[in-house]
């Protein structure tokens, strides 16, 4: 079809060329998908996975036109990204409470500017949305956020403080959400990781605090695409400290193909759920598996 045609000549060309005009299906085709799936950071084990995967499926065809191979890679690369998960975001009302969602992850990633984009979309939902500044260790932090907040039309519970307790913080939004019967609180926090210890001790104990209050709904990690496979140990970090239920990957505008999303939900076991598109208000999107395995083998 036309629509194969379209996509054999945008990607793989590598691929396509390692065995079209006479070439043969051997070791340099396997060696061309795994670089292109090693360049897109889907990481040695996904990508041996995936290769093993299609080289059973040619065995057992017996062969396999360049055009079958490149729709089997597809194929494939879906089932590791796993369309069936469930990659909503918990952000109604549950019965007389508002929803809590906990964003966290390094700074720098995008979390701040995740948590605004996200009231941003709740906002054009009709819902009602609260922000928790627990990032007290800045000041700036709290004025970032609550810019943010205005941008989007929404208030921002904070301390003037610098250094207040960040546990303290996210209490009185959450209560301050109750209290105001809003939709949805989200709790923006810190992530210094340098201090590592440090750092785990302050989300847990946020995340105890807040559960005084209300169970926390959603826990999103915010991980920057473009640290690749480095994602993945800062992953690791947030895992340990609080329970995450999903993850949004930023910075996918750029030049990462963000094939971390593989390795983060099998080693989380949670689906990425948003992904960030840019710097502005508009640019978070759900995460599309068929798309994304799309731009991965682009
Ligand atoms: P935080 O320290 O994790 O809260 O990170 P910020 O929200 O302050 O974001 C750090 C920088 O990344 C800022 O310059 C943001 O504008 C930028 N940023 C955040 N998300 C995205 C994204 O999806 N794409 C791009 N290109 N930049 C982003």
């Amino acid at each position: 079809s036309s629509r194969m045609a379209a996509s054999n000549s945008a990607m793989g060309k590598g691929l396509l060329g390692a065995f079209s005009g006479g070439g043969k299906l051997d070791e340099s085709v396997w060696e061309e998908v795994e670089d292109i799936l090693l360049g897109a950071d889907l990481g040695v084990e996904a990508t041996t996975e995936l290769v093993d995967n299609l080289k059973k499926r040619v065995k057992t065809e017996g062969s396999a036109s360049p055009e079958q191979l490149e729709m089997w890679l597809h194929e494939e690369l879906l089932k590791l990204v796993d369309p069936t998960m469930d990659r909503r975001i918990a952000a109604s009302r549950v019965g007389d409470r508002p929803a809590v969602v906990m964003v966290v992850g390094v700074n720098g990633t995008g979390k701040t500017t995740t948590v605004g984009k996200l009231a941003r979309v709740l906002v054009a939902e009709d819902k009602e949305v609260l922000l928790g500044a627990a990032d007290t260790f800045r000041a700036a932090a709290a004025d970032q956020l609550e810019t943010w907040g205005a941008r989007v039309g929404v208030a921002t519970v904070r301390s003037e403080k610098e250094g207040a307790d960040p546990a303290a913080v996210a209490f009185d939004a959450v209560k301050a959400g109750k209290d105001e019967e809003v939709d949805v609180v989200i709790i923006d926090t810190a992530g210094r990781l340098h201090n590592k210890v440090g750092l785990m001790d302050e989300l847990s104990k946020v995340k105890r605090v807040i559960e005084k209050q209300s169970p926390i709904d959603e826990c999103l990690l915010v991980l920057d695409a473009t640290t690749g496979q480095n994602g993945m140990r800062q992953a690791q970090v947030f895992a340990q400290a609080v329970n995450i239920t999903g993850v949004v990957l930023t910075k996918l505008d750029g030049t990462a193909k963000g094939g971390i999303v593989v390795l983060v939900q099998r080693e989380l076991g949670v689906p990425v759920k948003l992904v960030g598109l840019g710097e502005g208000a508009d640019d978070l999107a759900p995460f599309d598996p068929k798309a994304f395995v799309d731009a991965v083998l682009d």
